[in-house]
């Protein structure tokens, strides 16, 4: 039997599971088909985007030196170029900081030497004669402990019955996104990296090229719409993607002048649960009678960097004496 089954692999997840698998054996089980949850980046022939989490950025020390030693290791570099921002309302992030040749390069450096289950969505857990019993539609694994890294609302509904009512009774909203990515044929470079936006249903727009990671005569674009935006129209863009797709397509034409009948819309997709703007009265939450414990960025905040401080939060307290 497992010792520890950490459900999710994104930053959470490779966080606390590389941390454990240094004296405990692991595996990391994920519903999505690649590793990195939120900091996803999808793959095209010989491009990508990086089409959840755009850069990451730090405030705590902590967190700043492991971005560097990640950077030393190639595994992470700067987002150079012009970042541009038209909301003046916030000083702007100095350092932008990308996956080498995804954004997602951070979890699948933490993931490496662990063994993963993917494209295996769990459907229940149960905790029976000391041991945790993971179900999904064609696997069954057993394990002494159990860590759920879901965004909150997705660990509400998988393990209700284990969550103890200071838990159930947070107030997380989670906020949602809507993300379309374009490409422009027979493009030139343009010298700017991102566009931080107000006063559109557009809250930013990103330059894949401005990355260098790959030479191509198309510019790729990920354009992100506001939170209203988002807010009003997630829950109806599965049932009108052409038509949502147009809708920001045209923003995004009007905003850069770039013409319309260069553009190709490759493909839009809705994050419901983003980020948490705000913090919990936890960091991480362990259970040491049962072996069940979670981690994730809502816990915290709205970043990677949250995700990452939850996980080495959890591993303190689970490596603490009971
Ligand atoms: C569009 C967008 C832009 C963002 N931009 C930034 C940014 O620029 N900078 C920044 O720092 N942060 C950004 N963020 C936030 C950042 O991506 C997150 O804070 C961070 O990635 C959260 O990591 P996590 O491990 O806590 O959760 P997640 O990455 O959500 O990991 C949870 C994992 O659980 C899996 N899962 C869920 N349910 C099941 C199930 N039943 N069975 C199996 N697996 C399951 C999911 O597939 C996922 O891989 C952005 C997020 C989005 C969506």
């Amino acid at each position: 039997m497992i010792d520890y089954c950490i459900l999710g692999s994104g930053i959470s997840g490779s966080t606390i599971a590389n941390l454990l698998s240094k004296k405990h054996s692991v595996v990391v089980v994920d519903k999505s088909k690649g590793i990195g949850g939120r900091t996803s980046n999808k793959r095209l022939k010989t491009f990508s985007f990086d089409h959840g989490l755009q850069y990451y950025s730090s405030k705590n020390k902590q967190f700043e030196k492991f971005l560097n030693l990640l950077m030393k290791k190639k595994v992470l570099k700067y987002w150079n170029g012009n970042h541009l921002d038209f909301t003046f309302k916030k000083k702007i992030v100095s350092r932008k900081i990308i996956g080498t040749n995804g954004n997602n390069n951070l979890c699948k450096f933490l993931l490496n030497n662990i063994n993963k289950i993917l494209d295996t969505e769990i459907l229940s857990i149960k905790y029976k004669e000391k041991k945790w019993i993971i179900k999904s539609k064609h696997k069954l694994i057993l394990a002494k402990n159990v860590i759920i890294t879901f965004p909150f609302q997705q660990t509400v509904s998988l393990a209700k019955k284990f969550l103890k009512k200071n838990i159930l009774d947070l107030k997380v909203k989670m906020e949602p996104n809507l993300t379309l990515l374009v490409s422009e044929n027979n493009a030139k470079r343009i010298p700017i990296s991102s566009i931080k936006l107000s006063n559109s249903i557009l809250s930013w727009i990103s330059n894949e090229n401005s990355k260098e990671r790959f030479i191509s005569n198309k510019n790729l674009w990920t354009i992100q719409t506001n939170y209203e935006f988002s807010k009003k129209n997630i829950n109806f863009y599965k049932k009108k993607r052409a038509y949502y797709s147009k809708l920001i397509l045209n923003e995004f034409v009007k905003i850069t002048g770039i013409e319309k009948k260069k553009l190709k819309i490759i493909k839009i997709h809705g994050w419901k649960y983003s980020y948490n703007r705000n913090k919990t009265k936890f960091k991480s939450y362990w259970d040491n009678n049962i072996g069940f414990g979670l981690c994730g960025d809502w816990l915290i905040g709205p970043n990677a960097e949250s995700a990452w401080l939850s996980a080495s939060n959890l591993y303190s307290q689970i490596k603490k004496p009971a």
